[in-house]
């Protein structure tokens, strides 16, 4: 579809490039939009966003947004920030001023072009929550010197910021806590569950299984979370959340293990290590904002998810 140039929008995508901005890229672009994927390729890769190379509504700048930007655009979506625990604690200083040098000067840019602006932000705001399932009244329960403070902390402080300019210079701001999102370009190195599962169990590796595996998490297949992010931006001005934006389909990780192994048809077995420092026990977004606000629940079922993921990992073994 290509806009009416009056309807068009020029929108910013930071981390483009990555598992979830080039997703969303795809739906802005099928939308008619123009698109500014901004990315200094950390944990993206030009290969997410490279079948967009030949549209001329897409357009690439290699820029970190820890330094500052200026371009001209009519919205932008704040996706910039390594997202798994390996990639954020590989460089925990950059990760915290990605998420706070970051939303400054994405909060600048906002600013002086009067336009909306939207960040991703997490669950890991919950920490390891004492309250099940987690609303956005939760104030959580995380560690400010843990290993992975870096990245909640970090996340924390750009929820701050986004608030205390909407506050201060009446910027329109709209946050999203995304629980965790999984699909295709998935990095297949980053650690994350989902991704770990499904490699190892089709190339017949051992399924890595940290802790006891009851811990719990709850999965929300990527087009689910795009839409979200997406009415997330066009609803009204007065929505600035924060609103959660997860599946609330809780599975534990031995869950997990066994429905990825059934639906590879693998014959790994399982083998245990150590649970990671600070990993969350419970987790599962309480979505009643999200579909009072924005109308939007999640469509496709863990089920489904996994069978399209797992099409997607076969494919990069075999190209
Ligand atoms: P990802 O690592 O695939 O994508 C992040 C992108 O940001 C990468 O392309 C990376 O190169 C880029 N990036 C990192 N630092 C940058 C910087 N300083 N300047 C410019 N680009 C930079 O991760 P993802 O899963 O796509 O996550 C996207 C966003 O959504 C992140 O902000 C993450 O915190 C948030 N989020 C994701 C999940 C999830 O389950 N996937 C859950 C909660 C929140
Ligand atoms: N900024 C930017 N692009 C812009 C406008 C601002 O990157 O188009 C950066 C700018 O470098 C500054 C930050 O955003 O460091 C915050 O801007 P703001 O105007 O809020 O603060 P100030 O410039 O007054 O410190
Ligand atoms: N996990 C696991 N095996 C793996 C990778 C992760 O059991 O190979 C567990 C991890 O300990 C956590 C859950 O799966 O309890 C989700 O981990 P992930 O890193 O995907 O996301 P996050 O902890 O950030 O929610």
């Amino acid at each position: 579809m290509t806009r009416r140039y009056s309807s068009r929008k020029r929108i910013l995508v930071t981390g483009g490039a990555g598992f979830l901005g080039s997703h969303l890229c795809d739906r802005l672009i099928a939308d008619g939009h123009e698109v500014l994927c901004v990315d200094n390729f950390f944990t993206g890769d030009k290969s997410n966003i490279e079948h967009l190379a030949g549209e001329p509504r897409f357009e690439l700048l290699r820029h970190d947004i820890t330094f500052p930007l200026f371009v001209e655009v009519d919205e932008i979506y704040n996706l910039a920030c390594p997202a798994s625990p390996i990639h954020y604690q590989h460089d925990p200083v950059q990760t915290t001023k990605t998420s706070v040098h970051g939303s400054i000067n994405m909060l600048g840019l906002a600013k002086r072009l009067k336009s909306k602006i939207l960040q991703a932000s997490t669950s890991e705001v919950y920490g390891d929550p004492a309250v099940h399932p987690q609303t956005e009244g939760y104030w959580g329960h995380v560690n400010p010197i843990g290993p992975r403070s870096c990245y909640d902390e970090g996340k924390r402080c750009a929820e701050t910021l986004f608030f205390d300019y909407h506050r201060q210079h009446g910027l329109e701001i709209k946050v999203a806590r995304i629980f965790n999102t999984y699909g295709p370009r998935m990095h297949p190195a980053d650690g994350r569950v989902v991704s770990n599962f499904i490699v190892q169990a089709l190339k017949g590796e051992p399924i890595t299984l940290y802790g006891d595996g009851k811990q719990s998490r709850s999965f929300c297949y990527v087009d689910d979370l795009i839409d979200g992010l997406v009415r997330m931006m066009d609803s009204a001005a007065e929505v600035t959340g924060p609103i959660n934006l997860g599946n609330p389909q809780e599975f534990s990780m031995a869950e997990l293990a066994g429905q990825i192994l059934a639906a590879t048809g693998s014959k790994s077995k399982l083998t245990h290590a150590p649970l990671p420092e600070d990993d969350p026990r419970q987790r599962q977004p309480d979505i009643g904002k999200a579909r009072q606000l924005l109308g939007w629940e999640p469509k496709v079922p863990l089920a489904e998810g996994i069978e399209r993921t797992i099409a997607y990992f076969r494919g990069l073994a075999s190209a």
